[in-house]
Parts: C-alpha cells; structure tokens; sequence
C-alpha cells in the first residue's frame, strides 16, 4: 500500500527477506484483511478493511487501518494512522525545507493534524480527512494536486495566476531551489515529522 511504506519495492516471493534497516518501517503484525462488510456509502457489501501494526523509527509503534469499497462505483475510501503508546500529548512541528534531501523527510500524518505552509495552504483535519504515513515530497504533492485543483475551478484569472506562482513555487522547493516552511500540528499526538531538522513544540 503506498501510504503505508512510499519509498519501498514489493519484494519477490523467492527473494530472501532482507534485514530491516534502522531507517525503515517495519512491519509489527498484519496486515490483516477483513472483506464483504457493509459500505456505509453505497450500502452494499463491498468494503474491505485493513489493519496493520508497524514500527516507525523515532515514532514508535502504530496502527495503520484503510477502509476501501470495491463497488467500483462507489470507491470509498478513508485511512488513518495511530499511534500505539498511550498518553501521547499534542504534538506541534515545524520544519524548514532547504534541500532536496529534505523531500525524504518522513512525515506520519493522522486524520486530527492540520499541516500548514504559510502563503501556499494547508491540509484540514476531520472526518473526511485521511491518515497516512508518507514524507515530505508526499505532502508536497497532495498540496499541488489541491492548488491544481483550485487552478482548473476558479473563473478568476487573479486566482488561476496566483496558483499557477503557487505551483511554480512547490516545484522550485522540491528540486531544493527555494526554502520553504511547514508546520505540523495533531491535538491527539497521532503524528510527526521526523527529522532532527524538525523543532518540536506544544
Ligand atoms: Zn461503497
């Protein structure tokens, strides 16, 4: 699943298991498959569950559920992450990206966190919000197909040239040409940006 190990190859049957890098997100338990429930969308059963337990490093253990609807035309789906120690605070991040290497960057995003960039947008929490476990250059990308989306909507030409500069911006950040800030901020502690570049807050 992509949001669960982003920048991993699916390894072959006959190949031999190799030893988990420190830097990788191992798998705890799972995942475990549930299929033929109801869709609380299109009322037929057709909704598969996933739940997985995995190791992030510097983040400690979580779950990883995903929900998806195999009616192909419904197409629910809804992910979330969690962490698995209990009693994790709120958690406030800020990172400042300077480098293309800062695009490796892992981020563990739940459903609660409001992940900020100042002057471009940001991504909301709530109900119909997602949780996954992805790295900067994902956050990236989520928030300039959102600016794209805005970009083909708006009538406004002041609107669609201001996108257009947004998108620009986003590209030059990821090649490592312009710096940019992100905030990261979950009341429920089910999320990070782990780096020793990120400055942790309450
Ligand atoms: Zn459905």
């Amino acid at each position: 699943m992509k949001h669960m190990s982003p920048t991993k190859k699916p390894a072959k049957d006959s190949a031999p298991v190799p030893a988990p890098k420190k830097q990788e997100v191992t798998k705890v338990e799972g995942p475990s498959y549930i299929k033929g429930e109801l869709c609380p969308f299109c009322n037929k059963k057709t909704l598969a569950l996933m739940e997985s337990e995995m190791d992030i490093p510097y983040f400690g253990k979580a779950y990883i559920f995903s929900m998806d609807c195999e009616n192909p035309e419904c197409g629910y789906h809804k992910a979330d992450v969690e962490s698995a120690e209990e009693g994790r605070g709120s958690a406030k991040y800020t990172l400042e990206i300077d480098s293309e290497e800062d695009m490796k960057i892992r981020v563990v995003k739940s459903s609660s966190a409001t992940i900020k960039i100042p002057h471009i947008g940001s991504i909301e929490p709530g109900e119909a919000a997602n949780g996954y476990v992805t790295n900067v250059e994902g956050i990236l990308q989520r928030m300039k197909k959102q600016i794209e989306r805005l970009r083909d909507d708006s009538e406004d030409e002041d609107d669609k040239k201001k996108a257009k500069n947004m998108l620009k911006k986003l590209t030059r950040v990821m090649w490592g040409q312009e710096k940019l800030k992100i905030t990261l901020e979950d009341p429920n502690g089910n999320s990070a940006i782990i780096s020793p570049k990120a400055v942790k807050g309450k």
